[in-house]
């Protein structure tokens, strides 16, 4: 803000000004300095902003108050205001978009501002007035198992379809388009507004320079409508949650001869009660008893491809990782599997009988010094030297 001036001396109205005043005076000063009214003037297009950030406020009945109530300061200080930097705890709108609301709203007619095309510099439609449908997403869930062999799902997404009435054209089958007699078929009309004269988008054909004659009593001139289409998807192998598969062509329909787009499934797959995935490999967490632990086994564990044999080498510890090479998932890609990883977790047994317990009381009298428990043995010695240490000092 180059002067120290605040928004109601910016607009030229005073602190009770109604909003007719402000919309008033904003049209008018919005209009006189318009930077393209006054091409190559900084000072212009500075004072475009002041009015625009001005009116912004002003004329809003909240915004207003606050601004009342905390200054001018509140709205506009903290930084250095450069030339485009938004003012400190305001984020102000881009005043182009406040100039293009305000005349689109209160001028032009038939929808579409006649600014918009202006500033915006033209739309996603192509001269013939045809338009590409927008991809969809669709999000869904499956087992681990689905995951593991790939499936094959049913899924209903609800989707704009071309009309198959009139293949999109919005026309009454059997009847045709006629030249717009608006803009005689270039799709653009040029318009003055004051010492404006801007080209726009028809308004009457929207910018496709034809007009329907009998519009489609399927779709209503639309060339597309809502249904609920059921597809049949294939979920290949090794999916994992987060993967997106692309199905092409099945996204929105186009408009007036306008591609569809595309369609993307994203896969959420379910916690398994036993298994987990860790990349391409599965993690097993696997209970066995501290006999087998003690002299080893073979035990039976379960893979995403059946039951398989597991050898429990002598003297296995808890939290030993075991792995079963290549039994782990798909790649997507092809190629090798993963492997498995079984983390082993002794059950230390609980409701002895006491058969049991003679023989293990009889198992520790007979395992004093032996070299059994080598973590045992180097803890009550590392345990020792603490507290002789202790004592010491
Ligand atoms: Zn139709
Ligand atoms: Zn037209």
């Amino acid at each position: 803000m180059s002067v120290k001036q605040n928004f109601y001396d910016i607009l030229g109205v005073s602190k009770t000004a109604s909003q007719e005043e402000i919309k008033k005076s904003y049209r008018k000063l919005a209009i006189k300095y318009h930077p393209d009214k006054n091409s190559g003037n900084k000072e212009a297009e500075e004072k475009f902003k002041d009015i625009s950030h001005a009116y912004e406020i002003l004329s809003d009945q909240s915004k207003r108050s606050q601004y009342d109530q905390l200054g001018h300061d509140a709205f506009t200080s903290r930084g250095s205001s450069g030339p485009g930097a938004g003012y400190g705890g305001f984020e102000f709108h881009d005043p182009y978009d406040i100039f293009s609301q305000f005349f689109g709203g209160a001028g032009g007619g038939g929808g579409s501002s006649i600014f918009e095309e202006l500033f915006s510099g033209g739309g996603r439609r192509s001269s013939n007035g045809s338009r590409d449908g927008s991809d969809l997403r669709f999000d869904i869930e499956i087992d681990f198992e689905e995951a593991v062999y790939g499936a094959d799902k049913k899924i209903r997404i609800p989707r704009l379809e071309t009309c198959d009435s009139c293949n999109g054209s919005g026309c009454e089958p059997g009847t045709g388009k006629s030249t717009c007699s608006k803009c005689h078929g270039t799709g653009n009309i040029s318009m003055s507004q004051g010492f404006f004269s801007i080209r726009q988008t028809c308004p009457s054909c929207h910018g496709a320079g034809q007009m329907i004659q009998n519009p489609c009593r399927k779709c209503g001139s639309e060339g597309r409508m809502r249904v609920e289409k059921t597809l049949k998807i294939h979920i290949p192998p090794g999916v994992d949650t987060g993967s997106r598969l692309r199905v092409s062509g099945e996204g929105e329909g186009g408009v007036r001869g306008g591609n569809p787009g595309d369609l993307y499934v994203v896969v959420h797959v379910r916690a398994h009660e036993i298994f987990q995935r860790d990349g391409l490999d599965i993690i097993c967490e696997l209970p066995i008893d501290f006999v087998t632990a003690a002299l080893g086994g073979l035990v039976e564990v379960p893979t995403i491809a059946g039951k398989t044999k597991l050898k429990i080498p002598e003297g296995t510890q808890n939290g030993t990782v075991l792995r079963l090479k290549g039994k782990g998932m798909p790649s997507l890609r092809g190629g090798q599997r993963g492997d498995q990883h079984i983390k082993i977790f002794v059950e230390v047994p609980t409701n002895l009988t006491n058969e049991q317990r003679d023989i293990l009381a009889k198992f520790k009298s007979v395992q004093e010094n032996t070299k059994n428990h080598p973590l045992i043995d180097t803890f009550f010695s590392k345990a020792k030297r603490f507290f002789t240490g202790g004592d010491e000092g």
